[in-house]
């Protein structure tokens, strides 16, 4: 067992004493078998929430409702499950009612991909019930059980499939794959927000180009958040492309990317990013820097300084465009030379001009300001107070 797991040892070891069963079970199984990096120990037990109770001095109620409770143990947090099945999904996303059960299988059952339904025992058994070992050896995403029956109670999980496939750099099973294109109207019905965190998943994936083209594949564009006929099967080709050649780090870069280059009028693009449910950040930033990529060779110092808190994002997502070496440096070299990165760093500021009597409160004091943070920042003004104090002499001047 990895190191991760061992520490969550004797918790398993406890409520077998008590009688119970557990295992590890989800995602942390299969990417220790991947030898992977953990991202969240899950725990299933067939003791009830109630039972998980008595046996720890220490729980928190974190999820009881679905038979979730966290036990702490030396410092740790660890998430216990009740075994459970769900039933009757008549909205194609949420079941209808979860209902304990004392059978592991059972629990493993209602899982979505057979790579994601191990369990493991404390003893580093692995039980693959639904064959998911020799899945992860032909490197391919199997649903548990009917692809279609499956698809049809949670049309989420075809949205995972793509995920899952992208970030493990994994073929879909054929089965799954038809399953998946005979049910993809289904997805118009799944909680946008949901949607959003597996898309993104996705073009953060590995084989992010891969999973997009299944999706054109699939013809699964017409379900997606966004307006119809703004993205299109060409552009999302042309992604796929893109992110051939690097990962986008962060969210903001997966949106830039994603939305930033369809070069819509700003009204538009908000429309878009809204529809897609994006947080505030993410829609101020690509709503911001999509202006600058169709034509990246054009970025000046001002643009660069106007940007400056989103210039990870546009160097990154510039990048990946495929935008020329050459270009890159000489947008990073302007960065770096910039002799301001705000207008707090100017020698002088409205206060010290109104003080000095260069200036007096109102709105010509603005337009100073802004055509002297603008010759600061193309390098036409020094930013001293002696050069910032002739040139505010020189606009008062022109201005009398
Ligand atoms: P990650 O490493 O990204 O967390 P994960 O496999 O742990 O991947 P989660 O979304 O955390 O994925 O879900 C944990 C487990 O719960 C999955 O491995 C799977 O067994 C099960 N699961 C999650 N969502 C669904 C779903 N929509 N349908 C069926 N089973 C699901
Ligand atoms: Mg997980």
């Amino acid at each position: 067992l990895p190191s991760e797991l061992t520490s969550a040892k004797p918790v398993l070891n406890q409520i077998n004493q008590a009688g119970f069963q557990a295992y590890f079970v989800g995602g942390c199984v299969r990417d220790i078998i991947l030898e992977k990096p953990i991202h969240d120990v899950d725990i299933a037990s067939s003791a009830y929430p109630e039972e998980i109770k008595q046996i720890f001095k220490k729980t928190v109620d974190t999820g009881i409702q679905h038979g979730t409770v966290m036990v702490l143990d030396h410092g740790h947090g660890y998430e216990i499950t009740t075994f459970r099945t769900e039933s009757t999904y008549t909205d194609f996303r949420r079941p209808d009612q979860v209902t304990f059960v004392r059978s592991l299988s059972e629990d493993l059952k209602r899982r979505d991909f057979t790579i994601n339904a191990f369990a493991l025992q404390a003893d580093g058994q692995v039980i693959d019930y639904f064959d998911g070992l020799t899945d992860l050896s032909k490197r391919q995403i199997r649903a548990v059980g009917q692809a279609t029956e499956r698809f049809t109670e949670d049309a989420l999980r075809m949205m995972r499939a793509l995920r899952f496939s992208a970030q493990l750099d994994f073929a879909i099973e054929d089965e799954t794959f038809q399953a998946l294109v005979a049910l993809g109207p289904n997805l118009a019905k799944i909680a946008v927000e949901r949607i959003q965190v597996e898309f993104e998943k996705m073009l953060q994936g590995i084989a992010a180009g891969p999973a997009l083209r299944h999706l054109i594949r699939g013809q699964l564009l017409p379900y997606l958040p966004g307006k119809t006929g703004r993205v299109t099967d060409d552009y999302l080709a042309k992604v796929a492309l893109q992110l051939e050649k690097q990962q986008p780090q962060t969210e903001a870069t997966v949106w830039t990317l994603y939305l930033g280059q369809l070069a819509l009028a700003k009204d538009d693009l908000q429309d878009e990013l809204r529809q897609w449910k994006l947080s505030r950040n993410v829609m101020q930033t690509v709503t911001a820097l999509s202006p600058l990529l169709a034509n990246p060779e054009a970025i000046d110092q001002w643009a660069i300084y106007e940007h400056h808190q989103d210039f990870e994002t546009l160097m990154e997502t510039l990048a990946i465009m495929g935008t020329s070496a050459e270009c890159l440096e000489r947008i990073n070299r302007l960065h770096a030379e910039l002799p301001v990165y705000s207008a707090k760093e100017l020698a002088l500021s409205g206060g010290d001009l109104i003080q000095a009597g260069l200036a007096t409160p109102g709105p010509a004091l603005g337009q100073y300001l802004h055509a002297l943070e603008r010759a600061v920042v193309l390098g036409e003004v020094a930013n001293t107070k002696e050069a910032i104090t002739v040139f505010i002499k020189e606009l008062a001047d022109g201005h009398s």
